[in-house]
């Protein structure tokens, strides 16, 4: 294969310079070794930043967030939620902090307007009644698979094309310039070699080992783990900030039909290595609850980590993520046509893929415009937490009020058959795990107890999944998604682990059906491994990216 550009890493960054660099005309392919959204993009909080949390400790990126806040909401429509935001100061914070928070927002050109308690509690009944001060701010939720996969289709109609499942092994360089890269396909197991012009490195927390590739050393990616907990129920329908300078769990986001807090910030040995520790868990759940008095009765769902694409500061110790910069770096090397970026949010993925193909086009000598904050990816439908309900009530009217001819599978987030069987079309060869970051299967309540097993016999009637394949699937899902709810094993959660270990081990026995080999490429690179409480380390498990 041949085109200009290259780019490595189907998270956000790279699919907004997939789009970018196709829209100013390159011919691009963006190769991923996993499926897209399944690094960082697929393991975040599902904050669209209003910059308001970046006010005091990181003006530039608070600017930076608080444009494209507005650009994101023009341009992804249909990903994006309004929630609003706030940030409140509880009895006991720092009483002096709002007042820098005040004067950073001015500063930074934050929009941000001073509420009184009863204003806020109004607005948020559920929220602690002992508020000091009250902001709001312009915080959304973004749901971050919808909006990749929305700009990777944008990208397609320019001519962009990207390839999941291959992992690149090799740089090809000639007289200090690249020219080309290997990837490793998976799930064909044959390498594919792709000719190009330029390499934009996009591989996020695993960007410093693509430039060792190219024998480029000197990137330091410090890998920020955080871990997010996801609560059964929309608390709160804004997204709500603790008005302190930025800590663990000082964040709670209403995404979709649930809530997540978070997060901390601890420094990383190894991004596909991230480890969930039990006092970690609840701290987060001590920081809801004093954010929402009650927190904790409700039921916590699935528990998850990422790592953060972070830029080795200077400024701060080695270890000390919490403080290194949130800013986005675009690295040119001295391999000529290699650009490495790293550093920033998902929420200015847009504004880093636009510094990154500038770059491109220095190191090309070339000058085309960029047009991404301009032209929509969707057009719309808005985003609506009860579309899909919508659309279940309209085909029900349609059909004459006879669920059956496409019925629900999964009843926690109303994911019909029809929607399944749609994406087997269009990704014959999607694993489960694929599926349920499109769609959202076994993200709910029941934590695919129910429609896990009905997922895995439509994809085999659909002709996609032999027998042994769709079996082999359904175990690593499960498998998957135990990684995120060990560390919640108590309460209702610990009632409906029961009920699933009764379905699939009892009934369906499960554990007794023969082992056959797993499709190529479906056993994921990351994992997230968490001690048990005897404080050995159990087996290797994947959180996949949670709720958000
Ligand atoms: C805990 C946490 C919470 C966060 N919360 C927020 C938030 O609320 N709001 C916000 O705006 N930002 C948030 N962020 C930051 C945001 O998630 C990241 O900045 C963003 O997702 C990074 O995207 P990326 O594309 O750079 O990296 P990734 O999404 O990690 O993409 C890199 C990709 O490169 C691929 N790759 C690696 N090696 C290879 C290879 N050899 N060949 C091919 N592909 C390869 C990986 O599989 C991966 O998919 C959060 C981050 C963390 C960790």
């Amino acid at each position: 294969m041949s085109c200009d550009v290259v780019i490595i890493g189907g998270g956000a960054t790279g699919v907004g310079v997939l789009r970018d660099a196709a829209m100013r005309g390159f011919s691009t392919i963006l190769v991923e070794r996993v499926d897209l959204a399944q690094g960082t993009t697929g393991r975040y909080h599902g904050l669209l930043h209003s910059g308001g949390r970046y006010v005091v400790s990181d003006p530039h990126s608070a600017t930076e967030c608080a444009e494209e806040n507005v650009i994101l909401k023009r341009i992804h429509p249909d990903a994006v939620e309004e929630t609003g935001g706030l940030f409140v100061a509880l009895d006991g914070d720092d009483p002096e902090f709002p007042d820098k928070f005040a004067k950073g927002a001015a500063d930074t050109g934050v929009p941000v307007t001073e509420i009184s308690a009863a204003a806020a509690l109004k607005r948020e009944p559920r929220l602690n009644p002992h508020i000091m001060r009250a902001f709001e701010v312009e915080d959304g939720t973004v749901d971050g698979w919808r909006m990749v996969w929305g700009a990777v289709h944008s990208a397609e109609e320019y001519g962009g094309r990207y390839l999941t499942y291959h992992r690149v092994t090799a740089i090809e360089m000639h007289d200090g310039a690249v020219t080309g890269v290997v990837c490793h396909s998976d799930k064909d197991d044959e390498d594919v070699h792709i000719e190009c012009r330029a390499i934009v490195n996009a591989a996020g927390p695993w960007a410093g080992q693509i430039a060792a590739l190219a024998g480029e050393h000197d990137i330091h990616v410090v890998p920020g783990r955080g871990i997010m907990v996801a609560m059964n129920h929309r608390l709160v329908n804004t997204v709500v900030n603790r008005c302190v300078y930025p800590t663990d769990g000082d964040i709670l986001v209403p995404v979709h039909t649930v809530s997540i807090i978070g997060t901390t910030d601890v420094r990383a040995t190894d991004p596909d290595h991230l480890v969930i520790e039990q006092n970690e868990v609840q701290k987060m759940l001590d920081s809801g609850e004093a954010l929402v008095p009650g927190f904790r009765k409700n039921r916590a769902l699935h528990v998850w980590a990422g790592a953060r694409p972070l830029l080795q500061d200077k400024r701060v110790s080695a270890n000390d993520t919490r403080h290194m910069s949130r800013n986005m770096s675009v690295v040119k090397h001295d391999v000529k046509r290699l650009v490495t970026v790293a550093g920033g949010k998902l929420t200015t993925y847009r504004l880093m893929a636009e510094r990154v193909v500038d770059a491109v086009c220095e190191e090309l000598g070339e000058n085309r415009a960029c047009r991404t904050a301009e032209e929509p990816v969707a057009t719309g439908p808005t985003y609506q937490v009860t579309h899909r309900l919508a659309g279940v009530e309209k085909a029900k009217k349609r059909d004459g009020g006879l669920p059956d001819k496409d019925p629900i599978i999964c009843e926690c987030e109303l994911v019909t058959k029809s929607m399944i069987t749609k994406l087997l079309d269009e990704q014959p060869h999607a694993t489960f795990d694929d599926l349920r970051r499109q769609l959202r299967i076994g993200m709910g309540p029941c934590q695919g107890g129910f429609c896990a097993s009905r997922t895995a016999g439509i994809a085999h009637e659909h002709g996609c999944w032999s027998s042994q394949q769709a079996t082999e699937l359904l175990r690593l899902f499960l498998k998957n998604r135990w990684g995120g709810l060990y560390p919640v094993l108590y309460g209702q959660q610990a009632r409906e682990a029961a009920l699933d270990e009764w379905i699939y081990s009892g009934t369906l026995g499960l554990d007794d059906v023969p082992a056959s080999p797993l499709p190529a490429g479906a056993e994921l690179p990351s994992a997230t491994r968490f001690p048990n409480p005897a404080g050995q380390e159990s087996p290797t498990h994947v959180t996949e990216g949670g709720a958000q």
